[in-house]
């Protein structure tokens, strides 16, 4: 019997496969992963210097106690290059072949690469990996001054980050007017700006990054406003993008990510897709709530219950302690309308979006309000719903 072959060992491989083997213990299992194979929280990687973990600290196993637990074959630094899904066969970067029974991409996202002209352009870091936290640590222990390019969620996590482990100077750059302003109201964008603001992060709002140069120990660290920056290290934090470019080669429909329908599965029957790398009926979510749904549902599919996922709304806690904020944002094409309430003691606002029709469709909560996130996330509409069966 050809085994279920999971490409990927970060949480959706991982949580996949801990699932599947709750529920079935006897069929063959093969991972294969382009990287060491560790099993690590991926979301410490921007709140970790603040703990003093080295990534080390962050792995709780690595790949042999993995294969061990789960009972599977873990191979590790293999590059899957190709799907050949008419053979359920895949070829890897060493020339060797393996076949599949049902074929799981659990494949993640890449950062995105934004062009900046420069001698020192491949020296920006972009943090996605353990191997990548490494180099941030290292490069941290002689920075003075670090710039953030890119002033949404995980650019102000790591700014938060930065200023809570050491006294580095802390620039974020970014072409909005606020951070965070794709997902946040205005007002809330506004007090998180001014609480990162009074913990000492410099701003460089509605302008881009031109080009980064060396100059001695500093880098000059060119705006297009006209603005040089010194900075010693700079973090490119603009946003992930679905790896989808294995699944189309082989001719599966893509779109933002790997299309699926509500049970994981691609536009071919024998390959299922998870985690950041898919598009599971409409939504590509890139964090870590929708892939525990998903590992979940996939794996009972798997061990032979076809189950389709359920996506309730799932709140984001953005790791921020100098301003606690957790969002759920409306649907980008909701039609509505934000309603404000700021805390008592001033720190903090409850924003809540509602629909036409008076319903909650959304919401973002700060300081103060945190706490009541769970009985606001109760009165949203699921993202994907429960599909009753009807008794026939
Ligand atoms: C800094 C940071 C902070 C975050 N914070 C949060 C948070 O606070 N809350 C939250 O919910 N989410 C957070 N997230 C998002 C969350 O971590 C991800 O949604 C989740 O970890 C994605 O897991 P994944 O398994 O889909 O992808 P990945 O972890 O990217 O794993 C992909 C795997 O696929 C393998 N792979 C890819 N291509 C191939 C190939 N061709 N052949 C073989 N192997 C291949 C890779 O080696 C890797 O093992 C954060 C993300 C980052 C980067």
């Amino acid at each position: 019997m050809e085994p279920i072959i999971i490409i990927g060992t970060g949480m959706a491989g991982y949580s996949l496969a801990r699932e599947f083997r709750k529920l079935d213990q006897a069929t063959p299992l093969t991972m294969i992963s382009s990287d060491d194979g560790r099993s690590y929280p991926k979301p410490m990687l921007s709140n970790a210097l603040a703990k003093r973990k080295t990534a080390e600290q962050i792995a709780m196993f690595d790949a042999q106690a993995m294969a061990k637990t789960l009972k599977a074959e873990i191979l590790t630094h293999r590059t899957v290059i190709k799907i050949e899904p008419t053979t359920n066969a895949l070829e890897l970067d060493d020339c060797s072949q393996q076949k599949y029974s049902k074929l799981i991409l659990a494949l993640g996202a890449s950062p995105i690469v934004i062009p900046i002209d420069g001698d020192a352009a491949e020296e920006i870091l972009s943090i996605n990996d353990l191997i990548d936290y490494t180099v941030f640590r290292e490069r941290l222990l002689d920075a003075k001054h670090v710039a953030i390019i890119g002033p949404g969620l995980i650019a102000c996590e790591f700014a938060n980050d930065l200023i809570a482990s050491s006294d580095v100077r802390v620039s974020i750059i970014g072409p909005n007017g606020l951070p965070m302003d794709t997902v946040l109201p205005e007002p809330v964008a506004k007090e998180l700006h001014q609480q990162l603001s009074d913990a000492g992060v410099e701003w460089y709002l509605n302008t881009t990054t031109k080009s980064i140069n060396h100059n001695g120990k500093v880098y000059d660290l060119a705006l297009s406003n006209g603005t040089v920056i010194d900075p010693d290290l700079v973090v490119s934090a603009v946003g992930l993008r679905a790896n989808i470019a294995l699944a189309s080669d082989a001719g599966l429909s893509v779109h933002r990510g790997i299309l699926t329908d509500t049970f994981l599965k691609t536009s071919h029957n024998d390959i299922y897709a998870l985690g950041d790398c898919a598009e599971v009926a409409g939504h590509n979510l890139l964090f870590v709530a929708p892939l525990i749904a998903g590992a979940k549902a996939l794996a009972k599919t798997l061990a032979g219950d076809a189950t389709e996922v359920h996506y309730p709304a799932m709140p984001v806690a953005v790791k921020t302690p100098l301003y606690p904020l957790v969002i759920t944002p409306p649907a980008t094409d909701a039609v509505g309308e934000w309603v404000f309430e700021q805390a008592q003691s001033g720190f903090g606002i409850k924003g809540l979006f509602y629909g036409e029709d008076k319903s909650l469709l959304g919401f973002v909560i700060s300081g103060d309000f945190v706490k009541e996130k769970q009985l606001l996330a109760k009165q949203l509409p699921d993202l994907i719903p429960v599909t009753i069966q009807i008794a026939e």
